[in-house]
């Protein structure tokens, strides 16, 4: 018996895992939120950009509570907003940042040697976006299909010679695609399974789609990355949910999925990508690092509620001391502009309560952002180049996890004297 069927037989699960999931209720298992990790206020939605002409209007808030499920560890937010009204005009491009695209293409590099694909394979990526990735697939003369249920991001990516199918990925979607001939022999997901209401649906919805020796790849932050290193403002409205290795091995046992491998990758703070294959399929190993990592998580206790006591305490001391940092700095008549408008930004300044009576305004490179402002904080955004005409004092980097590429770019402000302000996973000053 290998482990992974040890951990498969060893969690029962006290609710059927079928149909949407109930408020207040696990998403997964169907236990009564007990726990709670942290209560972030009120956000609105992290990618709602406004234009100016809807500054004066009314917007919407919604609860940032945080909770562990206490039967299988699941961390994760209620869903307050449905995916369909967060995901259908999704303004995030994933061709803005030159880290993230590299990063693709040594995937692509990596699967096609590690799996041996040919032009007689199939590859699928789930939230494809704007055809970042799959395009390297392409390039290489292997057949591959987005699934993207955001039509403006769609649109680009079949500019770049990637099939994508307009659509919310679940059981439904993959019974179509199985019914016209599309099993799949790689299916990938990067940064998607957070942003899944109804994980029983999409996960199920793999088992069907997937090919009888083929592999799943998913990627998401690892929850040990999130909570050892602090970093709450990967939490927003549009990542339902928090994994574990522990609970994501637990989900794709369940439906039929066991993982075999893992890789630990230092996107976004410290992600993980897991392996996955069918139950039936014996000709995959689990691998030495699975093990390592199962172990890893179970010394930190990641499934007990102690390890997730004082992560709220530890969240209110790093908005102290965010403010006291600003705080010092008005008072001391800097001036202070921000870098990038992602999600996180906005869960930071939010929850921080900073608007433009301490951060001027904010530059990004993706040009559908300039000219709007940001959710809550009503902080605008303009083109990098308004940077070098400000000359700030200094930057704060809201997307921390590029800050190496952005202090990179940004290098020419020490020319005035600018310094780099980065706020995770506690407040530092780079010169
Ligand atoms: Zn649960």
């Amino acid at each position: 018996m290998s482990a992974v069927d040890v951990i498969e037989r060893s969690r029962i699960w006290p609710s059927a895992m079928t149909g949407r999931p109930v408020p207040g209720c696990c998403r997964f298992c169907g236990t009564a939120f007990r726990h709670r990790v942290v209560d972030l206020g009120m956000s609105p939605l992290c990618e709602s950009f406004l234009r100016a002409d809807q500054l004066n209007r009314m917007e919407a808030f919604y609860p940032l509570t945080v909770w562990v499920c206490e039967n299988c560890f699941l961390v994760q937010l209620e869903e307050y907003v449905t995916g369909e009204e967060i995901f259908s005009d999704y303004a995030y491009f994933s061709s803005f940042s030159d880290s993230w695209l590299n990063h693709a293409r040594r995937y692509v590099d990596q699967m096609i040697d590690q799996l041996g694909l040919t032009s007689e394979n199939r590859v699928v990526e789930i939230a494809s976006n704007d055809g970042y990735l799959l395009q390297y697939f392409v390039q290489r003369g292997i057949p591959a299909l987005g699934i993207e249920p955001a039509a403006n991001v769609a649109r680009v990516a079949e500019t770049k010679g990637v099939p994508t199918l307009v659509r919310f990925f679940g059981v439904e979607t993959a019974r179509d695609l199985v019914l016209g001939g599309h099993h799949a022999d790689l299916i990938l997901g990067n940064n998607v399974l957070a942003q899944v209401p109804d994980l029983n649906d999409f996960v199920g919805g793999l088992k069907i789609l997937l090919a009888p020796s083929g592999v799943v790849t998913i990627e998401f932050p690892h929850l040990l990355r999130t909570i050892d290193g602090n970093q709450f403002d990967q939490v927003y409205h549009e990542h339902f949910s928090y994994f574990s290795l522990y609970a994501v091995e637990g989900i794709f046992a369940a439906h039929g999925l066991p993982i075999f491998d893992v890789e630990e990758l230092p996107t976004h703070g410290g992600s993980i990508r897991i392996y996955a294959r069918h139950a039936e399929d014996t000709t995959k190993e689990v691998t030495d690092r699975l093990l390592a990592l199962r172990e890893r998580e179970a010394d930190a206790g990641i499934a007990t509620l102690g390890y997730y006591a004082d992560f709220e305490s530890r969240v209110r001391e790093t908005k102290r001391k965010l403010l006291e940092f600003l705080i010092e700095a008005k008072r001391a008549g800097k001036r202070v502009v921000g870098y990038g408008a992602p999600g996180k930004g906005n869960t930071m300044l939010n929850y921080c309560g900073i608007r433009t009576d301490f951060v001027d305004f904010t530059v990004d490179r993706s040009p559908h952002k300039h000219g709007k402002f940001l959710p809550g904080t009503h902080i605008p955004i303009f083109s990098p180049e308004q940077l070098w005409e400000a000359r700030p004092d200094y930057v704060l980097i809201l997307p921390w996890n590029l800050k190496n590429e952005i202090m990179d770019q940004l290098a020419g402000i020490r020319e005035w004297g600018g310094r780099f302000v980065v706020p995770i996973p506690e407040v530092t000053v780079y010169p």
